[in-house]
């Protein structure tokens, strides 16, 4: 199994081991003690070890140097004084640089189990398996190897590592685009993955929270597990990872679906597509995939864009998009049947152009319009369809409006539209959705407008992509409170949000 290791930096003996009760309680199997970070003097460290024996995990203890990313820069010998020292304390393992213990003329520790490594804050680092072989030469128990991605097809040699390991292995990529190395140790066969304490800073970038990484049901997983993902940048903010689990959990399908931060898709399906059973694809990366998946629905097709891949029966990959039909279903639980209806489209964007077609394809008449004049005369002239000019768009007479514009995100004092605009009877669909109910929503309410949620879009179009990977009813209800409670707790209890496609 691999252990959930939780670095802490105690400059005394009482708080170390109070740090290591709550790693515990937070989850952690053993802790990592970072001696170079809370280093003050030899006296302070040696009475830091003593308190080794009295930690209710293993401990790891590390002094790293400070060419290797770490803080040490005193002297050698007090270095190996302490590693000793360590030892004799009883701790688990010592965590040496490869490029120390060749200094160190044949010293070992008596009990610890070693673990040499080698860090790359900067870069993925090369020669990998000479490195990982000159460790086992020199008597690891355990290879450890932490170097920087600078993209997410950089996991690719994490995964290969692991996949041709001949011994005990660690291999991280730091830093947000490595992050899913971190998450997918337990399934690759790490011996430890690192995940911090709450609110505690970690010992290196990209380390996920021990609270994240319990999210991710880490404990489940094995070889057999199936690996699902987004891929997008930015990616933190997603809320697939949350419901895309949750509905895993709740059919008890052992997979995991982890964020992707990915600059290059291609290059990320084109090392990565292999361990990948399916993914989501979300902002900036929905059309970048078209012409690298083995076969595309059709309406992914006309769209010009997909936002999901999966597996056929072959294995072949798949490209889909379940936007549009997200957006059909939400238009037409609130707004009925749409052949005739007019749908004035803010914006000219990725969504305005999803949402241009999907209204075209079920016989609505969209119009175009958006801040960019030229944007919205390419659109409506490439759709066949009505633009108008940003400043007159109020003059339409639209029955249905769609805000496909960013206006309001994260911004609730702004909207797309003037209160005074808005339509008693019309319809009213804001796609944004952080804050749930944004100033559009809000003011459409007030004149009388019935509205659409853009968390409904989400859902809807999550929904679609786990019945693609897995052939099972997703469970909606759950996946949509959740998303709620995510976005706002207080909103969730208290507000009369409900999604109409389902009943909630
Ligand atoms: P995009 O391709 O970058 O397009 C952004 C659009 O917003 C453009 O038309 C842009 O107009 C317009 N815009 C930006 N700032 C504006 C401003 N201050 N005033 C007027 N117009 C402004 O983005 P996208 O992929 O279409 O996404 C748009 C929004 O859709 C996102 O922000 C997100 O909230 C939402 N979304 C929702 C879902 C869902 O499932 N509910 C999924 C994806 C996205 P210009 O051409 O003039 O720049």
């Amino acid at each position: 199994m691999t252990l959930v290791v939780a670095p802490v930096i105690g400059s005394a003996p009482d708080q170390f081991l109070v740090q290591v009760d709550s790693a515990r309680a937070q989850g952690a199997d053993a802790v990592e003690l970072r001696l170079d970070r809370g280093f003050t003097t030899a006296a302070a460290a040696t009475a830091l070890l003593q308190a080794i024996p009295r930690a209710c995990l293993p401990v790891i203890v590390t002094l790293r140097h400070h060419s290797q990313g770490g803080s040490w820069d005193g002297p050698d010998d007090l270095r190996l004084q302490l590693y000793t020292e360590a030892d004799r304390q009883g701790a688990a393992f010592l965590d040496i640089e490869l490029s120390q213990v060749d200094s160190w003329a044949g010293w070992r520790p008596a009990r610890a189990r070693l673990i040499l490594s080698h860090h790359d804050f900067q870069t993925m680092g090369s020669d990998h398996d000479a490195l990982i072989a000159r460790m086992r030469d020199a008597g690891c128990a355990v290879a450890k190897l932490a170097v920087t991605a600078a993209d997410g097809a950089d996991l690719a040699l994490i995964e290969r590592l692991y996949r041709t390991r001949t011994g005990p292995l660690v291999a991280i990529a730091m830093g947000e685009h490595g992050l899913a190395s971190r998450l997918l140790a337990g399934i690759w066969g790490a011996e430890f993955t690192f995940a911090k304490l709450e609110g505690e800073p970690g010992s290196a970038p990209g380390q996920p929270s021990l609270r994240e990484l319990s999210s991710y049901k880490h404990r489940w997983h094995g070889p057999e597990t199936r690996i699902f993902g987004v891929i997008g940048s930015p990616i933190s903010h997603s809320l697939s990872p949350l419901v895309q689990n949750a509905a895993f959990e709740h059919h008890q399908i052992e997979a995991i679906y982890v964020p992707f931060r990915v600059e290059d898709p291609v290059a990320f399906w084109t090392a990565c597509g292999s361990w990948l059973e399916g993914i989501s694809i979300t902002l900036p990366h929905k059309q970048a995939l078209l012409g690298d998946v083995d076969a595309c629905e059709e309406q992914a097709e006309q769209l010009g864009a997909m936002n999901t891949i999966y597996r056929d029966a072959d294995g072949l990959s798949v490209g889909a998009n379940t936007d549009a039909s997200a957006i059909i279903r939400c238009l037409e639980v609130e707004a009925g049947s749409l052949p005739g209806r007019t749908v004035l489209i803010l914006g000219a964007g990725g969504v305005a152009r999803t949402a241009a077609i999907a209204c075209k394809m079920r016989g609505a008449i969209p119009v175009i319009t958006n801040r960019t004049a030229e944007r919205a005369v390419a659109l409506a002239t490439e759709l066949g369809c009505r633009h108008v000019p940003w400043s007159e768009a109020t003059r339409v007479p639209y029955q249905i409006l769609i805000n496909g514009t960013s206006v309001g995100m994260g911004k609730p004092q702004d909207t797309p539209w003037p209160a005074t605009a808005h339509r008693r009877g019309t319809v009213v669909f804001d796609t944004v959705y952080t804050p749930l109910e944004t100033r559009l929503l809000r003011e459409a309410g007030a004149a009388g407008a019935s509205t659409v949620c853009g968390l409904d879009m989400f859902i809807t179009q999550a929904v679609a992509q786990f019945e693609r990977w897995t052939h099972l009813h997703a469970p909606d209800h759950l996946m949509y409170r959740l998303a709620l409670e995510r976005l706002d707790p207080r909103a969730a209890g208290t507000m009369h949000w409900r999604r109409k496609t389902t009943g909630i």
